[in-house]
């Protein structure tokens, strides 16, 4: 005859640990993916970054060009279709495609 206390019991100690597994797992995969830019990051301030490019403070930096952001940006990186992207600007930190800041150079 099974004992099927002790098949019952060594079932929930595989699935307590799995999920346990899991739940450290997803933090882990997730700090892999680099942060986005903070506007108020010193860098990010030098440069006006703002994460909506129509926000830009064209009087601070005049080199501000309507319709400019980091869509079209040659210092943009990364894989078409992601909302934040890397900068060459500002290695490690993502930033908005919708953005913009005084290191705009248009793409050729
Ligand atoms: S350098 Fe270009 S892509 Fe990078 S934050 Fe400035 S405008 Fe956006």
């Amino acid at each position: 005859m099974i004992d099927r206390s002790v098949s019952r019991r060594a079932f929930l100690q595989t699935l307590t640990l799995s999920t346990a597994a899991g739940v450290v797992a997803l933090p882990r995969a997730r700090a892999d993916e680099p942060a986005k830019l903070d506007p108020k990051d010193p860098a990010a301030l030098a440069l006006g970054y703002v994460e909506i490019a129509s926000q830009a403070d064209a009087k601070k930096f005049p080199v501000y060009v309507k319709g400019s952001n980091c869509d079209n940006c040659l210092q943009l990186q990364g894989k078409a279709g992601n909302d934040f992207r890397p900068c060459s600007l500002f290695p490690g930190k993502l930033v908005a495609v919708n953005g913009w800041c005084a290191g705009w150079t248009a793409e050729m």
